[in-house]
């Protein structure tokens, strides 16, 4: 259990695309409450991907419930190893941020729901229909663990991107 230093944008680990865990790697239980721990310390951010601590594995933590946007509609805290969306729909435009880019957001086309299946902490295959806020978070979570930051998603650096106030 440790709070994990977050890479931040431009470190090179942000852009690979990371490795499928493997069914008999026991380390990732306490990669998994690295990441709960290190969201958690972040004052509750809605996710972290494995990457973001600098491990380049498929696993991320997802948890909406404590957020303004995703308090009605969530399924609480979401530990995903391997996950993968198997259907997208709608369309959903948001305001992003990022713990590895600190100093800007920006808006992010995206579905409006989603159906992703992974397999959870214990090891059990879920699938899991997710929408709105929660969707989002997920889908940007999952972007991680291809190399994907919102930055590459923007439509325009010139007019998607906004510097945070300080
Ligand atoms: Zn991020």
């Amino acid at each position: 259990m440790a709070v994990r230093e977050i890479r931040i944008y431009p470190d090179p680990i942000l852009k690979e695309v990371c490795a499928e865990v493997e069914a008999d790697d026991h380390e990732v239980d306490a990669l998994i409450q690295d990441l709960v721990d290190t969201m958690i310390d972040a004052g509750h951010s809605v996710g972290v991907a494995a990457p973001q601590i600098g491990v380049c594995k498929r696993v991320v933590v997802v948890d909406v419930s404590n957020s303004k946007l995703g308090r009605e509609n969530n399924h609480g805290l979401l530990t995903m190893v391997n996950p993968e969306i198997i259907r997208r729909e709608g369309n959903k435009t948001m305001r992003e941020g990022c713990m590895s880019v600190p100093d800007y957001t920006g808006n992010v086309d995206r579905a409006e729901s989603i159906v992703v299946q992974f397999n959870d902490r214990d090891g059990n295959r879920q699938v899991i229909n997710a929408s709105d806020f929660e969707a989002v978070a997920i889908q940007h979570e999952l972007d991680h663990l291809d190399g994907l930051l919102f930055l590459d998603r923007v439509s325009s650096l010139k007019t998607d991107i906004f510097r945070r106030k300080k």
